[in-house]
């Protein structure tokens, strides 16, 4: 018997969703019942229907109602009984309430149904046009009512989304910030020298450090802008993968070049125990880019420690494992830091946007791998990572088509 439709948002144009305006309607006698399936039937609401007190109470309980039609005279809990019953429920205790009633009801009575929570009385038989009119009116309330708990919602969800953005932007300022400063200090020192003439009796050593120190801030700034346009690229869907045969212990290598200033920055000893001749077809400087991101971190989560590189393989899969004897990562980390802008360090303590793990996963992604990590607080962290030799990309390209059919 029941009813269903939807009933579109109109009244406030505020919220554009639809918003399912459930009756119920609670009466012993299953013709009333009829009468009210019959009379309300054309209308875009829900109705439920129930022949007791208790029966409405547990609909109720599982979902919001515009409005309840209670029939007064029922056994057992008769309809006063009811409405103070509902009075004292969380979900339903502003629910208006209309009566039912066969009898005109004296004075008492009618008072007798306001104290128990009644917003107004219908007389059986039922006039219809009476009986619509006023449902429509519970409807656009309840309507209104939605409309402005979902734009409560979108609100906050909305100002979450600028807190977000302040913070992101204010640590995307200190990553850029914090390279320039050194970089500057370099420069001002050279422009000095040559200021005074000094530049030309300066030692080739000492120059070389000054080149060195640039060098790495300037590749330190780099790297932020980099993992800034990587993010803006997975966000627009343009982040992609351009494969050849390639063998890992030469990613490893050109990885470890990068870095070779960072590694004795850090004073960390690396040990290499990568199998031979593993080829895969994948993206050399994407890959190049997913070792050089989890180097990154053991450099910056485990300073001074041995971090361990370690490349094995299956005749399908090549694995690769990277360790560190750092600070790790609690468990319940161990999936939100490899989503966008997810840390589990403050910023107090480690400089970072939360970007390298999101751009990692997404590396690995396409390459249609998987990466994971194995970590317990204060016990280092590895970062393993199994990457298939020859994505079938045609296959994923059958399924992309099949899943957007
Ligand atoms: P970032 O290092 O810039 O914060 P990442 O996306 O590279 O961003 O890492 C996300 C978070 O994962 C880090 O903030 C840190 O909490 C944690 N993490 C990543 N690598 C390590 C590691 N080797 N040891 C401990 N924690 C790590």
């Amino acid at each position: 018997m029941e009813n269903t439709a939807h009933f579109t948002s109109g009244t406030t144009g505020a919220v554009d969703t639809e918003i399912l305006v459930k009756i119920l309607c609670v009466d012993d006698q299953r013709s009333n019942l009829v009468a009210l399936d019959v009379a309300l039937r054309d209308s875009n609401y829900q109705l439920v229907q129930v022949g007791s007190g208790s029966e409405a109470l547990k609909e109720l309980a599982q979902s919001d109602f515009a409005v309840i039609l209670l029939d007064v005279q029922m056994p057992v809990l008769d309809g006063y009984q009811t409405a103070k019953l509902i009075r004292q429920t969380e979900r339903a205790r502003h629910t208006p309430i209309i009566f039912l009633t066969a009898n005109y009801p004296t004075d008492a009575h009618v008072s007798k149904g306001y104290q128990a929570g009644a917003v107004d009385y219908l007389f059986k038989p039922l006039n219809i046009e009476v009986l619509r009119a006023k449902i429509a009116v519970f409807a656009d309330l309840f309507k209104t009512k939605v409309d402005i708990r979902e734009l409560k919602k979108t609100e906050k969800a909305l100002r979450q989304a600028v807190k977000v953005r302040d913070e992101f932007l204010s640590i995307a300022s200190h990553e850029l910030k914090t390279p320039v400063t050194p970089l500057q200090l370099q420069m001002e020192g050279i422009v000095r020298l040559m200021e005074q003439g000094k530049l030309q009796s300066l030692p080739a050593e000492r120059l070389k450090v000054m080149v060195a120190i640039s060098k790495a801030q300037v590749m330190r700034l780099c790297r932020v802008i980099d993992q800034l346009l990587d993010a803006s690229r997975i966000g627009e869907g343009r982040f992609s993968i351009q494969t050849e045969p390639v063998h890992l212990n030469e990613i490893i290598s050109s990885a470890l070049e990068q870095l070779q200033l960072a590694i004795d920055a850090a004073d960390c000893t690396v040990r290499l125990e990568v199998e031979p001749g593993i080829l895969g077809n994948w993206d050399r400087f994407k890959l190049e880019q997913l070792v050089v991101n989890l180097l990154t971190n053991a450099l910056k989560y485990s300073p001074g420690r041995p971090i361990a590189i370690l490349g094995s393989s299956t005749p399908t899969q090549a694995v690769l494992a990277v360790t560190d004897q750092g600070i790790g990562i609690a468990p319940e980390d161990h999936v939100r830091i490899f989503e966008r802008f997810e840390r589990a360090v403050s910023s107090k303590n480690y400089g970072g946007l939360g970007l390298g793990l999101y751009i990692s996963k997404q590396i690995v992604r396409l390459h249609q791998g998987e990466i994971s990590v194995r970590s317990e607080p204060g016990k280092g962290a590895t970062f393993v990572v199994k990457l298939p030799k020859n994505p079938d990309f045609e296959l994923q390209e059958r399924q992309e088509c099949q899943t957007n059919l």
